[in-house]
């Protein structure tokens, strides 16, 4: 590393860094199938299981606002966006280990409550939690997990095995975590400035939730188990659809169309959208924080995911010089362009 010149983060952003951080720490031991770059490390063990091991820090004022996010929701989300990335590498979640940075500001009582929706997401997802860590912050909350999992050699999925006319999937549906948190952004100013109001919420608790309390679609995985669906890449989506195309595409060395009348939307994140008089697709495309799996299939399996309730085609894998676009509903080619989140963005 290049110790005398001084790089600002914003000039080459997170993903940069990363890129960087995996140069400078090449995996020494063969048994490591995956080092940086995926959804999470994958090391092999002596028969054909792989461990699958990844960690995610939400910090307060950055990650959540405890203005509107309860910390029982906040204590389900640490452990269910960790499981996400298990999900990602089509394997199952079995341990988890929590560090936590506190201050005074807490209560003993909400500490409680925060590990009370932990241990409600390790039982939904059957994981246990088994140690941490526990400091004290000058500086807001901060929750630290990491998840290990397994799977087996033939079941991992990378970011990298997208291959040319393989079908591109999600599940579920796409910008509800983002149009939850712009109304709770919303009632929050409304309540900075009169503190009498009560919120409006009841008729957005569908995206309000989608942003405080996601779930891990461990279902689909299972799902494509017993159905025999092995996704030929797979990432999750965190930081929203595009951004996590283009990681497929750029670690597949391949291209991608996608259609927009084929991306998935609940009605009320399409309305909120309009009535925060925001672009719909644009929503889908870079909302992040939905939680949902991205993944590509070979078109023999299309019969198996064609009436699947949870799961849309919504276009096709192309040669890399093809590019990565999206056909617009008025039939315009589009590049598709990450937006994403750069959290060195000033
Ligand atoms: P995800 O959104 O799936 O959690 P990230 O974009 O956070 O993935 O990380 C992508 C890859 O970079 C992962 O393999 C992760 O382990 C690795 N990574 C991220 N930050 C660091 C870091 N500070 N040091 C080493 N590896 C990192
Ligand atoms: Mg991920």
């Amino acid at each position: 590393m290049n110790t005398s010149k001084r790089t600002e983060l914003s000039e080459i952003g997170e993903f940069g860094l990363i890129d960087r951080l995996k140069e400078f720490l090449p995996a020494k031991s063969e048994t490591i199938l995956k080092s940086i770059g995926d959804d999470a490390a994958v090391v092999k063990n002596a028969d054909n299981t792989v461990q699958l091991i990844s960690t995610d820090l939400l910090m307060e004022g950055v990650h959540f606002d405890l203005a509107y996010t309860p910390l029982k929701h906040l204590g389900y989300k640490s452990i269910a966006v960790n499981v996400s990335d298990i999900a990602a590498m089509n394997g199952t979640p079995s341990h988890i280990v929590v560090g936590i940075a506190l201050s005074n500001r807490f209560s003993v009582e909400a500490i409680e409550e925060l590990y009370t929706g932990m241990k409600l997401a390790c039982d939904a997802y059957s994981v246990d939690l088994v140690g941490g860590d526990t400091t004290s912050s000058r500086s807001g909350l901060g929750i630290s997990v990491t998840v290990v999992g397994n799977t087996t050699t033939e079941k991992v999925a990378y970011r990298s095995g997208a291959k040319i006319n393989d079908l591109i999937c999600v599940t579920g549906d796409l910008g509800a975590a983002f149009m939850g948190l712009q109304v709770l952004e919303r009632e929050k100013q409304v309540y900075l400035a009169n503190p009498d109001m009560q919120p409006e919420l009841l008729d957005k608790e569908y995206i309000v939730q989608r942003q405080l309390r996601p779930e891990a679609r461990m279902d689909v995985v299972k799902s494509m188990q017993s159905l025999e669906l092995q996704p030929s890449s797979m990432i999750d989506i965190s930081d929203g659809l595009a951004s996590e195309l283009l990681h497929i595409c750029k670690e597949s060395g391949v291209g991608a169309y996608i259609y927009e009348d084929k991306l998935p939307i609940d009605p009320m994140t399409f309305d909120t959208a309009r009535e925060f008089e925001l672009d719909p697709l644009t929503i889908m495309l870079n909302g992040g924080e939905d939680y949902e799996l991205l993944f590509t299939i070979a078109q023999s399996d299309y019969e198996k995911v064609r009436n699947h309730p949870d799961i849309s085609v919504i276009g096709y894998i192309k040669s890399a010089d093809e590019g990565v676009n999206i056909y617009t509903k008025g039939d315009h080619l589009v590049p598709v362009t990450a937006q994403g989140w750069n959290h060195f963005k000033s």
